[in-house]
């Protein structure tokens, strides 16, 4: 399949996942995750018109973003080391991996010196998985709590990853605790302003993540492809 057929056969699979569950279309925002990819073909997603790019790992993201950044909206989407932080603040609009006080203090730290508002996604592990990053459940609010200290991070919402299951639908209860969280949060005013984002799901289970209220899903093998030339 050439990239313009997987980019219609996703849209139809998200536009029937919102019919299916009475969402509207445009509140899913779709990240093309172009981590596996070259700076070319970055470029063809970004001709294509797909406007958001994720990357995971500010060394192979610097190329394509040297190139094409100034061209889409660009989303940091793995796990961030401190050390990184000024590296990528201010060139990915979005951090979707938020997950400790370290990290948050020294993003506050370069985005106070650049006078930047950084967005982020505070990454909760709700399938207790122990492989990978994120907060535990019950460290969410309190975690919130300690964020208003930073005035140059702003909380976009929630993001998780579900592990891998042979059947997305297995991924359900994932995507819902998450929801529920993020609802449970807005009903006890944590933050500054109610949250709204909810970032998960991935090629083998953004349908589900849809139907339990995605509003970014985070697509790579089956929109980008895995190889050059796909
Ligand atoms: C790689 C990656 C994705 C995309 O993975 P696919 O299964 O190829 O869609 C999404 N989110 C994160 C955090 C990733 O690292």
């Amino acid at each position: 399949m050439t990239l313009e057929e997987r980019i219609r056969e996703v849209n139809t699979r998200i536009e029937e996942a919102c019919l299916r569950s009475g969402r509207s279309r445009e509140d899913v925002n779709v990240i093309a995750v172009t981590k596996y990819v070259s700076t070319s073909m970055t470029e063809r997603v970004l001709d294509s018109g797909l406007t958001h790019i994720g990357e995971n790992r500010w060394q192979n993201a610097e190329e394509k973003w040297n190139a094409l950044g100034s061209r889409g909206t660009w989303h940091f989407i793995g796990h961030l080391q401190t050390n990184k932080v000024k590296d990528v603040a201010g060139k990915f609009e979005y951090i979707h991996s938020l997950d400790r006080l370290s990290l948050a203090k020294e993003l506050e730290k370069v985005a106070s010196a650049r006078n930047l508002e950084i967005k982020t996604f505070v990454q909760v592990n709700i399938s207790g998985e122990d492989t990978k990053y994120g907060l535990e459940p019950e460290q969410a609010v309190p975690f919130l709590k300690e964020l208003h200290q930073f005035p140059h991070i702003k909380v976009a919402g929630l993001m998780t990853m579900a592990p891998f299951e042979g059947e997305a639908e297995d991924t359900r209860p994932v995507f819902r605790g998450l929801r529920e969280l993020r609802d449970d949060i807005n009903r006890h005013a944590i933050t500054r302003e109610p949250l709204i984002d909810l970032s998960m799901g991935m090629s083998n289970d953004f349908e589900v993540a849809i139907e339990e209220g995605a509003t970014w899903i985070r697509l790579g093998s089956i929109l980008v492809g895995k190889q050059e030339g796909e």
